[in-house]
C-alpha cells in the first residue's frame, strides 16, 4: 500500500524521474563506479529537469514542494546505487542551511545555482580529530576586518571533489564548546581553500569523498551563515532531516537487497530444485521481509509526522540505528543466500554489500542515535 503522504501527483512525479533515471543514471553507474565520481553533466540534467532542490521558495527558482517529492527523489536514487546520496546531501541536507538560515542576498546568490546543478554544496563538519565529538571541531575563522581567516582540516567530505560552496563548521570563539561554533560557507575559489585527497573507499565508489585544507583562507565577513555562535544550535535543528534521509536510503537498499534475492534464489538450482524450496532459506528470506515490513510502516509514519513538522528527533534517531543496522543485517544475509556468485563484483548484492554498512557511521553513528535516545528517556 502506497503511504498516506504520497498523492496522485507524487506518483507521476515517481514514474517520471524513473524513466528519466533509466535513460541518463542506470546505463552509466557502473562507469561512475568505476571512475570514482558522478559527471557533472548528470548534475546539470538533474538540475535542468527540475529534480534538484525542488522544495526551495519559487523566488529562488524551485517549485516549492513539500517533503514528500523529496522522499520519492532520494528513494529513486538509492535504487540507481548508494553513491548517489550526495545528491540528497546537497538538495535536502545542505540547501536547507541556507535557505533556513541565509541572508536575503546570500540566498538571491546562492540558490538558483544550487537548484540548476551549477553549485554543487557540501558540508564539512567531520575532521581528523573529531567526529562524533562535534563540538570539539578545531578549524578555526578569526575575524579580521570585513574577513574570516579560516585554518583548519576536514575529512570524510561528501561531494568534497566536486563541491563550490562548502557549509564548514568552525570555531568562531575557540574558548567555548558549543556555543564556539559558527558555519561559514566557503566558495571554492577562496584564497587558502584547497582540496586534500579523494579518499579510497570500501564502497560508495561513485561518491567523491574528500578532505578539504584551509590555510589562512580568506572568507568574506558576508559569508557567515545566520548569527555567529549558533551553529550548532542550526546543526541540531537540520540534523533531523539528515538522519531522516539516511534512513529513507537504508529501508529502499534493504527492500532492494531483498528483491534482488528472492529473483536469485528462484532461479539458481542445488540437489534438483531451486535454493528457494529448502525451508531455511525461505525462512531466512520470511524474517528479512518481515523486518523491512516493520522499517517501512516505522518510516511512513516519521515521514508523516516530519512533514507535519513535529520534532520527531527522538523517533528519528531510532529510525536511523534501526535501519541501518537492519539494512546492514539483510546485505549480509543476502549476500550469503547468493553463495560464491554474491561475492563477484558483477552481480548486484556485491556492490550492495559493500555500500551498505557505512550508513551505521554517518551522520552521527548508532551509537550517538542511541545516546539521544537515551537523553530522552531522561536517564
Ligand atoms: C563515506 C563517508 C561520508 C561522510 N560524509 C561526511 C560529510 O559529508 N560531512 C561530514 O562532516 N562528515 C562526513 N562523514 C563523517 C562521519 O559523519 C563520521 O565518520 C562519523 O560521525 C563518526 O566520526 P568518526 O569517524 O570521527 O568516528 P569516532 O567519533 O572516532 O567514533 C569511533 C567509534 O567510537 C564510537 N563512539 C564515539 N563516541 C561515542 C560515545 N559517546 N558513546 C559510544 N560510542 C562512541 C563511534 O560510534 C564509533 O563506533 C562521512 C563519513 C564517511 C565514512
Amino acid at each position: 500500500m502506497a503511504a498516506r503522504y504520497l498523492q496522485n501527483e507524487h506518483h507521476i512525479f515517481r514514474d517520471a524521474f524513473r524513466k528519466f533515471l533509466e535513460k541518463e543514471a542506470y546505463p552509466f553507474y557502473n562507469d561512475w563506479e568505476r571512475n570514482g565520481i558522478i559527471p557533472r553533466s548528470f548534475w546539470m540534467k538533474m538540475g535542468e529537469n527540475g529534480f534538484l532542490c525542488p522544495w526551495v521558495s519559487e523566488k529562488y527558482g524551485g517549485f516549492e514542494t513539500d517533503f514528500g517529492y523529496s522522499v520519492v527523489i532520494n528513494e529513486e536514487l538509492e535504487r540507481v546505487g548508494a553513491s548517489m546520496i550526495g545528491i540528497s546531501l546537497h538538495s535536502d541536507i545542505v540547501v536547507p542551511y541556507l535557505h533556513a538560515y541565509g541572508t536575503e542576498e546570500q540566498k538571491q546568490k546562492w540558490l538558483p545555482k544550487c537548484i540548476s546543478g551549477e553549485t554543487i554544496t557540501a558540508i564539512a563538519m567531520t575532521e581528523p580529530g573529531a567526529g562524533s565529538d562535534l563540538a570539539g571541531v578545531k578549524t578555526s575563522a578569526v575575524k579580521k576586518g570585513d574577513h574570516y581567516i579560516v585554518n583548519g582540516e576536514k575529512t570524510f567530505i561528501t561531494n568534497g571533489i566536486h563541491a563550490d560552496l562548502v557549509v564548514v563548521v568552525c570555531k568562531t570563539n575557540l574558548k567555548e564548546k558549543h556555543k564556539g561554533i559558527s558555519l561559514l560557507a566557503i566558495e571554492k575559489d577562496t584564497p587558502g581553500f584547497s582540496r586534500g585527497r579523494k579518499l579510497d573507499k570500501v564502497g560508495l565508489h561513485a561518491q567523491d569523498t574528500a578532505e578539504l585544507i584551509f590555510e589562512d583562507a580568506i572568507v568574506p565577513a558576508e559569508n557567515l551563515i545566520g548569527v555567529e555562535g549558533k551553529g550548532f544550535y542550526y546543526l541540531m535543528q537540520q540534523l533531523q532531516q539528515e538522519r531522516l534521509i539516511v534512513a529513507i536510503s537504508a529501508q529502499v537498499a534493504a527492500e532492494t537487497m531483498l528483491k534482488l534475492t528472492l529473483k536469485y534464489v528462484k532461479e539458481r538450482e542445488a540437489f534438483g530444485r531451486t535454493i528457494s524450496k529448502f525451508q531455511h532459506v525461505q525462512f531466512r528470506l520470511a524474517e528479512m521481509a518481515t523486518e523491512i515490513e516493520i522499517g517501512r510502516t516505522f518510516l511512513d509514519d516519521l515521514i508523516e509526522q516530519h512533514m507535519a513538522g513535529k520534532d520527531v528527533v527522538t523517533k528519528v534517531s531510532m529510525a536511523k540505528w534501526w535501519l541501518t543496522d537492519m539494512a546492514k543485517k539483510v546485505a549480509a544475509e543476502c549476500m550469503h543466500l547468493h553463495g560464491g556468485y554474491g561475492y563477484m563484483e558483477e552481480y548486484e548484492i556485491a556492490r550492495r554489500y559493500r555500500d551498505t554498512p557505512v550508513s551505521a557511521i554517518y551522520a552521527g553513528t548508532n551509537e550517538i542515535m542511541k545516546t539521544i535516545i537515551v537523553k530522552n528517556l531522561g536517564l
